[in-house]
């Protein structure tokens, strides 16, 4: 009877490794996937930072070059700013590039009031 529940008990165990395992797959699968993730978005970012000091280095430039075409620049540069702060994302220079985490950022809402 004794050794029927030890062996009982082992078999649970192994089940119960057997799930441990399987879960700690998952796991691993979900870290490689956030890394992946992380990466991409460092590249992300680190690309829209060099637009921005494009687009500020640009805006600097308006009085002296062309009107039109800083004009343009800058539309453009609004527009991408918009999106990405409709994909979650701060525009601010406070927070800018990390997530808003679903909520709505006071700085960068008067970003885009002063730039309308
Ligand atoms: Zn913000």
């Amino acid at each position: 009877m004794r050794d029927r529940n030890f062996l009982d008990s082992i078999m649970e165990f192994e089940q119960q490794l057997e799930t441990l395992q399987q879960q700690f797959n998952e796991l691993k699968k979900f870290v490689a996937h956030m890394v992946e993730e992380h990466q991409s978005l460092q590249t992300e970012n680190f690309h829209l930072r060099r637009r921005l000091e494009e687009l500020s280095k640009a805006t600097e430039g308006t009085s002296e070059q062309g009107e039109k075409k800083s004009y343009l620049d800058i539309g453009e540069g609004y527009d991408n700013l918009a999106r990405l702060y409709q994909e979650g994302f701060h525009v601010c220079n406070v927070h800018f590039g990390s997530s808003r985490k679903g909520e709505d950022c006071l700085f960068c809402l008067s970003f885009f009031n002063k730039n309308v």
